[in-house]
């Protein structure tokens, strides 16, 4: 993402789609210039600390885009920060600095079978990623949420059967997600694996795919979205670690 790709943006409206999922809707001047075709893309939000500081980002993702809005979905978790505490509060016509796109990571196409995983922070790219599959496409998206009522209703192809996980308390050491993951059936053939989530669950998922069901790097995208106990800088961190232990075991 370059630096100089940063834009103010306006918000326009503010939804709470459900429990623990707020939409907050962007568009203003700042969107005239914005690339088409960006669903399931990153971008940073910049939260400036004054002169001496380094600004904070946080990073999420393109749910929707319209000729001029996007909408952002934000999870809410107990433990907030500068942007859930910024999405809750945001009211039309204030305005930030976002970063980006960056690029779009969605699933690969070319397979017999889909697994899509992830938590809720997760689920915006996830909706998008079961839109742009095929009809016929076949398999299964499992989705964490923290509690029954921030089910969403997806579009998704018809053979696609959709598992929501409940986790009340995501900040805790529990994988419910991997518990699910591991009791479905395998479909015959090649499959295609995306998975998004807490950097723990997310370690957990990776070993499973990689060790145990042997899926190759070429049909597998596992990302971790945010750690248990750290802030984005903190999870930032670990991530570069852990992609630098990967790439070297
Ligand atoms: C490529 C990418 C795309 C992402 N897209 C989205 C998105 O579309 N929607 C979205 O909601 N998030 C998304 N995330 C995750 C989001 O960036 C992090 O959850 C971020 O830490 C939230 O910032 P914050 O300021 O609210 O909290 P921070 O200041 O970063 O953290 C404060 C505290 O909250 C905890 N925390 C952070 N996230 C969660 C959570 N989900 N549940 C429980 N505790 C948490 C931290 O561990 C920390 O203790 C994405 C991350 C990446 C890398």
């Amino acid at each position: 993402m370059s630096k100089s790709a940063k834009r103010e943006l306006e918000v326009v409206r503010s939804t709470r789609l459900t429990p623990h999922m707020q939409r907050i809707t962007l568009g203003g001047e700042g969107l005239a210039d914005f690339p088409t075709d960006q669903e399931s893309a990153y971008i940073k939000l910049i939260f400036p600390r004054g002169e001496a500081e380094k600004p904070l980002m946080r990073t999420y993702t393109i749910r929707y885009q319209r000729a001029a809005e996007i909408d952002v979905d934000f999870a809410l978790h107990e433990h907030m920060g500068p942007a859930s505490e910024w999405a809750v509060n945001a009211r039309p016509g204030e305005r930030i600095l976002v970063g980006g796109p960056g690029p779009k990571k969605l699933i690969q196409s070319q397979a017999d079978w889909f697994l899509l995983a992830g938590d809720m922070t997760a689920l915006p790219a996830i909706s998008v990623n079961l839109a742009a599959l095929p009809d016929d496409a076949r398999g299964h998206a499992v989705i964490e949420i923290v509690h029954p009522a921030d089910k969403q209703p997806l579009v998704h192809p018809e053979n696609f059967q959709l598992h929501w996980v409940i986790n009340s308390q995501p900040d805790t050491a529990s994988s419910p997600l991997l518990d699910k993951v591991k009791s479905l059936p395998w479909f015959d053939g090649q499959p295609a694996v995306w998975a998004a989530c807490e950097f723990g669950s997310m370690r957990a998922l990776r070993c499973w795919f990689k060790q145990t069901l042997d899926v190759p790097k070429s049909h597998l995208y596992v990302s971790s979205y945010w750690k248990i106990g750290q802030t984005e800088d903190g999870h930032k961190l670990a991530k570069q670690q852990d992609t630098m232990a990967e790439s070297v075991s």
